[in-house]
C-alpha cells in the first residue's frame, strides 16, 4: 500500500491524464497490455534507450516496445531516413517503389525460406494473411495453435481460446512443447486442419523456448498430414541473423527449420509499423494478381486479394531497408543476443533460491514470480504447459519497485534489450534485482 501511495504522489500528471483518458478511451488507453492499477505511467518522450514520463522522471527502457523498439527512440540513421523520406520521397505514393523490392531482398537474404513475401501493417495482419493462404491452399478451415501462444490482438491463446478470437470454432489448441501429444493432434486433424501456427519461442506467453524436438516434429508431421507449417517469427526473428528458424537444428542431424510460411513484424522496419508474411513461392503466388500459376499446386489454388493502403508506405519501406542493411546487421544481432544471454544468466544467478524464475533466449527474457514453485526445473515445465500460478502480488510489487528505481519494465516481467543499452546499465538493473531479492 505504501508503494502505491508513493506512486500516486510521485505521478500526479500521469494520474490526471488517466482520468481524462477514461472519458474517451475504455480503460484510459488503446492497448490493453499497458493497463496498470491505479493508473499507468504516461510517457512524454524518449531519447536513445531512455524515457521521460509526464512527471519528468527518467527511466532506462527495458520494455523496448515488446521487442519492436530494438533501435531505441532516436537512432540517427532512422531519424535521418524519416526526414529524408518526408522531404524527398514524399508520403504514400499510391504506387510501387524500388525500396520495397530492396527491403524484401534484405529479408530473404536472412530468411531464405521466405522465397516470396508481401508486406502489411502489423504482425496480427501478417498472421491473418498466412492463415488465409493455408486455408486457400488446403481447402480446410481448422488451425492448430498452442496454449500460451500469441499471434496478435485477435489471435491470442494465452488462456486457451480467447473471447475475442476470430473464427471461434476453428481452433484446435495443443500443449506447447508436448512432442507426442502434438504429433497425435496433427494426425487426428488430417483432412480438417489447414495449418499449425506456432512461435519458436512463446513470447507474450512468457518467453518459453520451443524445443528442437517439438518444432521439428511439427515440421515433419504437418508435411505427412497435408497441413502447412507456419512459424510466427514476429518476435523471434531478432534472436539470430537468420531468425530463430536458422538456430533450431533437428535432433537427428544438422538441418534447421524450414517452415512453409513465416510471419514477421515488430522490429523489421526500424520500429515503424510493419507486418510481413512469406514462404514457399507456390503458396505466396495465391496473391499474384497476374493469376499465372507457377506450379501445379498453385494452379489449384483460388486467387485471393491482398490489399492495404499502407502496406508499402514509404516510411516503413525506406526505414526498414536501412535498418536491416546498416543497423541491425548480422554482426549487431549476434552481439546484442550474446549480451542478452549474459544478462539472463546474471539474472538467474541473482534470483537463485527464490521464487523468481527466468526464461528467454538472447536479447528477450521474462522474469516470472511463481507461487506454486517446487523447483526451478519444475517451474519451467509448469510454465510450458501453462499451469504455473503467478504470484501476482509479488509481480506487481516488483514492478512498482523497479519503476521507482528508474527501470521501465513490462508488468508481466518481459524485458527486451535495445541496441545501445550497455553492460553497465544492465549491471544497475541487476543490482536493483539483488536489492529486491
Ligand atoms: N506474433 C507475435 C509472436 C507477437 O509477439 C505479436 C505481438 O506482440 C504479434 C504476432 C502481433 O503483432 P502486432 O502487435 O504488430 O499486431
Amino acid at each position: 500500500r505504501g508503494m502505491i501511495e508513493d506512486y500516486c504522489e510521485r505521478n500526479p500528471n500521469s494520474q490526471r491524464l488517466h482520468k481524462k483518458a477514461l472519458d474517451i478511451l475504455p480503460g484510459g488507453n488503446t492497448r490493453s497490455v499497458l493497463h496498470v492499477d491505479p493508473f499507468p505511467i504516461c510517457m512524454k518522450g524518449g531519447v536513445g534507450n531512455k524515457l521521460v514520463d509526464a512527471d519528468e522522471h527518467e527511466y532506462l527502457d527495458l520494455v523496448g516496445e515488446m521487442t519492436a523498439g530494438l533501435y531505441g527512440h532516436s537512432h540517427p540513421i532512422i531519424r535521418d531516413t524519416i526526414i529524408s523520406t518526408i522531404s524527398t520521397t514524399g508520403l504514400n505514393l499510391g504506387a510501387t517503389t524500388a525500396e520495397e523490392v530492396l527491403f524484401a531482398e534484405q529479408i530473404r537474404r536472412r530468411l531464405p525460406s521466405m522465397e516470396q513475401m508481401r508486406f502489411c501493417n502489423s504482425g496480427t495482419e501478417a498472421n491473418l494473411y498466412a492463415l488465409s493462404i493455408a486455408r486457400s491452399a488446403t481447402g480446410l478451415s481448422k488451425i492448430i495453435v498452442f496454449r500460451g501462444g500469441y499471434h496478435g490482438g485477435v489471435l491470442s491463446f494465452i488462456h486457451g481460446i480467447a473471447e475475442n478470437n476470430v473464427d471461434k470454432g476453428d481452433w484446435v489448441v495443443g500443449k506447447y512443447n508436448d512432442v507426442e501429444g502434438t504429433k497425435k493432434l496433427i494426425s487426428e486433424n488430417e483432412g480438417l486442419a489447414a495449418a499449425v501456427l506456432v512461435e519458436g519461442m512463446q513470447g507474450a506467453g512468457g518467453c518459453i523456448p520451443g524445443s528442437p524436438e517439438f518444432l521439428h516434429a511439427i515440421q515433419t508431421a504437418t508435411k505427412a498430414h497435408g497441413m502447412l507449417f507456419i512459424l510466427d517469427e514476429v518476435m523471434t526473428s531478432r534472436l539470430a541473423p537468420g531468425g530463430i528458424q536458422s538456430t533450431i537444428v533437428s535432433p537427428a542431424g544438422t538441418t534447421a527449420l524450414r517452415p512453409d510460411l513465416t510471419t514477421l513484424g515488430k522490429w523489421i522496419a526500424g520500429g515503424l509499423s510493419i507486418g510481413c508474411f512469406g514462404g514457399r513461392k507456390e503458396l505466396i503466388s495465391v496473391y499474384d494478381p497476374r493469376a499465372i500459376p507457377v506450379s501445379d499446386d498453385s494452379a489449384q489454388m483460388a486467387q485471393i486479394s491482398h490489399s492495404g493502403t499502407f502496406n508499402n508506405n514509404t516510411f516503413a519501406m525506406n526505414v526498414g531497408l536501412l535498418a536491416l542493411s546498416t543497423i541491425y546487421t548480422g554482426q549487431a544481432c549476434t552481439y546484442l543476443n550474446a549480451m542478452g544471454d549474459w544478462f539472463r544468466q546474471e539474472l538467474v544467478e541473482r534470483s537463485a533460491g527464490t521464487n523468481i524464475t527466468i526464461t528467454g533466449i538472447g536479447s528477450v527474457c521474462n522474469i516470472h514470480f511463481i507461487s506454486n514453485k517446487k523447483s526451478v526445473v519444475m517451474a519451467v515445465e509448469d510454465l510450458e504447459i501453462g499451469q504455473t500460478e503467478t504470484d501476482s502480488m509479488l509481480r506487481d510489487i516488483f514492478w512498482f519497485y523497479a519503476i521507482r528505481k528508474g527501470f521501465w519494465i513490462a508488468r508481466r516481467g518481459m524485458l527486451s534489450l535495445i541496441l545501445d543499452t550497455s553492460r553497465e546499465e544492465l549491471q544497475c538493473f541487476l543490482g536493483m534485482v539483488e536489492d529486491f531479492v
